[in-house]
């Protein structure tokens, strides 16, 4: 890792947000300013690897920018994974990481012409969390948002309450999540896979800028049913998590 943006962040908070993933607060420590736009990501240096490249892992940053020196990430639970083990099992508060960042490209336009579409699984919310925490807080001009969010159950919904509070202060913002192996008879929710929330959505091939972030799979299954529906590639971005 090159001394560039290398900064050390503490962790000053841990908290679990599902049985698999966790919500940390890091502050940076070095006294330089710590920028980034939301929708970008830190690179963690852990002490797992010999290697740099065994060491780095890359983490969305899940808060919008706030001119202090914290910052939010939300970490999945990847059963044997090296930097999952490491962050779930070793890391308590108070101690010190060292990352490389911000880095990144996944941003809004700085001006909003067209709907914007975001979907997401599981992790995948988080650049968007920061996308609409920035928005909301910056009163950018901006069409109709929406945040499609798909994972198997309802215990895996992240961030839904405080994503229902936002639809009912913010204008123009839509949230929608759905369930593809929920059961229980108390659910009466939406049923199925993510591609049918913006499918539904956009049937009438309205302009619109589609995010998408999350694992390979769930992207790539997007982007040809997206194409399919004639979207240019031009306005579908992605942040790719493996
Ligand atoms: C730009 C970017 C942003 C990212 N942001 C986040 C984020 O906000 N939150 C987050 O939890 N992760 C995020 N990731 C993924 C993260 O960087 C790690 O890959 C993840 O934490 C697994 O690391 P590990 O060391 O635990 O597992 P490893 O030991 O590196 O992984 C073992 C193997 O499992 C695969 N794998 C990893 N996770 C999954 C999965 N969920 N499903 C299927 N296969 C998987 C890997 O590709 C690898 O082949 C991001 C990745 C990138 C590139």
């Amino acid at each position: 890792m090159k001394n560039e943006n290398r900064h050390e962040a503490k962790v000053i908070k841990i908290a679990e947000l599902t049985a698999d993933i966790k919500h940390f607060w890091l502050q940076v420590q070095d006294g330089n300013s710590f920028d980034f736009k939301a929708g970008q990501f830190v690179t963690l240096d852990l002490p797992i690897g010999e290697h740099p490249k065994d060491r780095l892992r890359s983490y969305s940053i899940a808060s919008s920018p706030n001119g202090n020196y914290v910052f939010e990430l939300v970490i999945m639970h990847l059963k044997g994974g090296r930097a999952s083990e490491y962050l779930f099992n070793e890391i308590i508060e108070g101690d010190l990481i060292n990352f490389k960042g911000p880095h990144g490209k996944f941003l809004l336009p700085e001006k909003i012409e067209s709907d914007i579409c975001f979907v997401c699984t599981g992790t995948g919310i988080t650049p968007f969390r920061s996308m609409l925490q920035h928005l909301e807080k910056t009163n950018q001009q901006h069409k109709n948002i929406f945040l499609f969010f798909g994972t198997r159950f309802m215990k895996d919904v992240l961030f839904r309450e405080e994503m229902e509070q936002l639809q009912k202060a913010f204008p123009h913002f839509n949230y929608r999540f759905v369930l593809s192996k929920e059961e229980s008879a108390e659910y009466k929710g939406a049923k199925g896979h993510i591609h049918q929330l913006y499918e539904n959505e956009f049937a009438d091939k309205r302009p619109a800028d589609f995010y998408l972030c999350g694992w390979r799979g769930m992207i790539d299954e997007a982007k040809i049913r997206l194409k399919t529906m004639d979207y240019s590639s031009k306005n579908i971005h992605q942040e790719i998590y493996d």
